[in-house]
């Protein structure tokens, strides 16, 4: 996986390639968010990255603005390209199936399955995703006793390949505590030239003294509906955001009236894409990074994130939580959209 091919995640990818090239890696990380945002593909890039011969440099002008990534061609990023490098180790909750099953089962039986599902899930897939493909949907996965061993024999070994060793733990909570102890070991005594990326989705069940072993990477959530919005919300945000930096009224009326026809439903949905789109652009103007969204309009993806600012994003994000709450009480549309404009106009002067 290169961080190319992640969408979305330029400000973790960047942040990612930065500790790497600044030689500030340590040899635990949990990396923590969901993993349909791309955090289990962003460890897995991480790898990639950390091992590749030629790292690739762009000086800020790199796809989605990245300022670096793996290369994706030399014999380490093609055999991580397809998750078969021998020095990469995933680790996953697991339970029997009708195929695999008794006493000794262990990580080891599902490898060939797991990588099966990243492939075809492009390794966002879900827990419950991962369940089902392993057709285990009512039991409960866990890595066990026997998968921490592996991990401390694992890391203990000579590299295969020459490069840093990495054990991959996804959905780290699913340790149980004799598991999450044994790797605790593993955690306090590091063998040199090994990486372990603990990949987790909360740390409610994880053991504190395991969490203050490792640096935190956070990964930011992206909303399911987001990745699939529909070309006509684009549309209509972009040109809505225009009329507001304008205040064209006439245009603005028309488009207000647009808006007023729609469902309640669809009314909500849309201002959840622009309150969304609104964080992006912030996000973005504040790593100095290009949006990460696409609007069908180059020219608006290019220079709307430089409106969002720290002197209005909290307004706009205001002022959006309190017209979706209207419009879920069943406040009237036109009303609810025309105030929600004027006040949106009025925090982009203040940027
Ligand atoms: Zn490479």
């Amino acid at each position: 996986m290169q961080f190319k091919d992640i969408k979305r995640q330029t400000v973790t990818a960047n942040h990612l390639t930065e500790i790497i090239d600044s030689g500030r890696v340590s040899h635990t990380q949990l990396f923590l968010g969901e993993t349909a945002s791309g955090s289990l593909a962003l460890a897995i890039a991480y790898a990639q990255y950390l091992n590749c011969e030629h790292r690739q440099h762009y000086d800020g002008n790199g796809p989605d603005g990245l300022r670096a990534d793996s290369c994706g061609e030399c014999p380490s990023c093609k055999k991580y390209q397809q998750l078969s490098h021998s020095d990469l180790h995933l680790y996953f909750p697991y339970a029997a199936t009708s195929q695999v099953k008794g006493q000794g089962i262990s990580a080891a039986d599902f490898q060939g399955e797991f990588r099966e599902f990243l492939n075809a899930k492009h390794q966002t897939g879900t827990l419950d995703e991962w369940y089902e493909f392993m057709q285990i949907e009512n039991k409960q996965g866990m890595i066990r006793e026997r998968d921490a061993d592996d991990i401390v024999r694992t890391l203990g070994l000579k590299s295969y390949e020459g490069g840093g060793k990495v054990a991959i733990i996804w959905m780290a909570e699913k340790m149980n505590l004799t598991t999450a102890n044994k790797i605790l070991k593993c955690l306090e005594e590091p063998t040199p030239n090994t990486l372990i990326v603990l990949v987790a989705e909360s740390t409610d069940k994880m053991l504190s003294t395991i969490i203050s072993r490792t640096q935190l990477v956070k990964i930011r959530t992206i909303s399911n509906g987001f990745q699939n919005v529909s070309d006509e919300f684009r549309s209509l945000y972009v040109t809505w955001m225009r009329q507001l930096f304008k205040l064209n009224m006439a245009s603005l009326s028309a488009w207000v009236d647009t808006m007023n026809s729609k469902s309640r439903e669809v009314q909500k949905q849309f201002l959840l894409f622009a309150q969304e789109s609104i964080r992006d652009s912030f996000l973005c103007n504040n790593a100095g990074l290009p949006s990460q969204i696409d609007f069908g309009d180059e020219k608006f993806n290019a220079s709307f994130p430089a409106m969002i600012t720290e002197r209005n994003i909290e307004l706009l994000n205001n002022a959006f939580n309190e017209a979706i709450f209207a419009i879920e009480r069943n406040a009237y549309g036109k009303i609810a959209f025309m105030e929600l404009s004027f006040r949106i106009s009025k925090a982009l002067k203040k940027r």
